[in-house]
Formats: structure tokens, sequence, C-alpha cells
């Protein structure tokens, strides 16, 4: 049905290579290194071999080279992003704290990320994509709810499919009509991808259990809640319910694991996998992501998950 697209943020991330509280003083920091949710999620996706391409910009620099260079050297199709001649390129820089917490200084807001729009090449991608994956960090750019509308609406007359990973960042600020373009989002997907307390935002109901069901009666069909280092659970509307343990890896930069973890679930989905084996490359992605610094330099082709997966313990 045509490639898997996700719309939104494209940055580069630098990140403190101390640990400690903010930026206040001087650090010693490593970078940078392509980022960005969506990015990370599409280019886990074109890593495994599904077919994918990404919808945002970047400015004419060297930060914005780095994130083409990358999606392109991993398969994801790149001709629908901008390349935006007056705007930087977004960055996002990154400090984790002792207790494992992280603070972010983010310039999403006034660099290209945030403004791309409906061009010819987007719509033309649109028109042929078979599924289309948004990142709820993408809605703290005011430009990209109309593309996303736009590009959901052509998918889903077409047959396609949607999926959304909540993913709603504290630092990135959302203006009011945010809530109700997730609350549309949620209605229209058919696949979920929440960590943590998200699942019940996008329920609006509190209990896990309660929460699966709501999400259920409002059309959702599947959803993956993703555990961090006690693995992940698919609950399908048949009722089923599918554990997968995580992995026992040392952990050394936990960005971008829900990320790698979604873009390989979905694209294995895509490739017509069952539920069990999806969770474990998608569980596999995420664990080796945060094996490695810097967001998405764990992320794995279908041959070194598959080695990752013979060659790593699971929890029991
Ligand atoms: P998010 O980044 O969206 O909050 P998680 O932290 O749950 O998502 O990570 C996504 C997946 O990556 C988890 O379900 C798990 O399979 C894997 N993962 C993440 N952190 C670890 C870890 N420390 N050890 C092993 N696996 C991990």
């Amino acid at each position: 049905l045509g490639p898997t697209i996700c719309v939104g943020e494209i940055l580069v991330e630098i990140v403190a290579t101390t640990v400690g509280d903010g930026f206040r003083q001087a650090q010693p920091l490593v970078g940078p290194y392509p980022s960005g949710a969506p990015a990370i999620f599409i280019d886990q996706c074109g890593r495994i071999g599904g077919s994918a391409a990404m919808i945002g910009a970047v400015g004419d620099d060297d930060f914005g080279r780095v994130n083409l260079d990358r999606l392109i050297r991993d398969g994801v199709d790149v001709s629908a992003i901008a390349v935006d001649a007056t705007l930087p390129t977004g960055s996002a820089f990154v400090r984790y704290r002792a207790d494992g917490s992280r603070d972010f200084v983010y310039n999403i807001a006034t660099s290209a990320a945030a403004r791309f729009g409906w061009t010819p090449a987007v719509a033309g991608l649109a028109a042929r994509a078979g599924h289309l994956h948004v990142m709820g960090s993408a809605l703290s750019m005011p430009n990209a709810w109309g593309v996303i509308e736009q590009a959901a609406q052509l998918i889903k007359v077409r047959g396609g499919s949607i999926s959304l990973d909540p993913n709603l960042r504290k630092e990135l600020r959302y203006d009011e009509a945010t809530e109700a373009q997730f609350a549309r989002l949620v209605a229209m997907s058919d696949l979920l991808l929440p960590s943590g307390e998200e699942l019940e935002r996008a329920a609006g109901v509190t209990g896990e259990a309660a929460a699966v069901a709501r999400l259920f009666e409002m059309g959702v069909t599947e959803i993956v809640l993703k555990r961090g280092d006690e693995g992940a659970t698919c609950f399908q509307r048949d009722g089923s319910r599918i554990d997968a343990a995580a992995f026992v890896v040392d952990e050394v930069d936990p960005t971008g694991a829900g990320d790698c973890f979604g873009g390989a679930y979905l694209a294995c989905r895509r490739l017509g996998m069952p539920v069990e084996q999806a969770l474990g490359y998608g569980c596999a992605a995420g664990a080796r992501n945060v094996t490695r610094r810097g967001p998405m330099e764990g992320a794995g082709t279908r041959a070194e998950l598959d080695d990752f997966i013979r060659t790593t313990k699971r929890r029991a």
C-alpha cells in the first residue's frame, strides 16, 4: 500500500558528557547527532527494511546535512524534506541528572523544523503512502497539524493506517489547539504506542485496563505499551495480550529508545510479522539503542537486530 511516512521535527542533538544540573556552567559536549523523535522513528523503520519516508524541514547547513545523510544512508526517502534557505536546522541540548532524568534546551520554534508545509513533494508522497506515524512532539510546531491532517485524510481514504506515539514532552510548548488535535489523532489511530502515563492520558481515564478498553471503544485496534527496562505489552481489540521481556543491557543513553522501538515494531508489522515477533524486534531496537550515546546511534538493521537478539539475554 505504499511507504510508511512520518511528519515532524528534524533536529541535531548535542549531549553533555558530564552528569549534573542543567547547563548554567560550561559543559563538555558531544554531537551533533541526528535526532528528532519522528526522524529517529523513521530511520529505524528504514533500517529494518520497510519502505519509509519523512516529511519535515532542515536548514541549508551542516546540521541539516547530518540528518539528510543519515536518513539517506538508512534507506529513508527524503524527497519531501524541505531545505529552508533562511532558517537554521533545529537543535536540542541534553544533559542527564544523577537520577537519570534529563534537562533539555530546545531550539525548534525558531528553526526550519517549525516552517515546513504542504508542498507538491509532500502531496505526492502522501498520495502514495500506506501508513502515517505521528509523534505527539510534532504538535508543538503550529505548522505540523495542517500537514498531518491532510496526509491522514489521504491515507485513510486509500485504506491505509495511522499510528500515534503520544510523546508529549513537558519542555515543548503546545498551544490551546493541541489538546483537541491530540484527541483527534487518538480517535484516528489504528495503533497506539504509549509509554507510562501516556496510556491513561490518551484514553482520558485512569487505570491500565480501563484505559485500554476505552481506547478500543474509540476505534484503536492495537495498543503497544512500552515499559522501559521492563519490556512491552501488546493489547489487541480481540482481547489478546502479549507481553515481551526486555533485553538485559547497560544503559548509556536512554534517549530514542521508544522511537526505535516504535519504528522497528511498525516496520515489522507492516512487513506482515505477527505481534510476538514484532515485539521482539521492537524490544531489541530499543535496548540496542540505549547502549550507545546519541539518540539514533544504536538503531539497527534487521541483521544487526537478529544478531543482538541471538547474543543478548532477556529478563526473566
Ligand atoms: P519511551 O522512550 O517512549 O519512554 P521506553 O523507555 O519504554 O520508551 O523504551 C522503549 C522500549 O525500549 C522498551 O519497551 C524496551 O523494550 C526498550 N528499552 C528501553 N530502555 C531499556 C533498558 N534500559 N533496558 C532494556 N530495554 C530497554
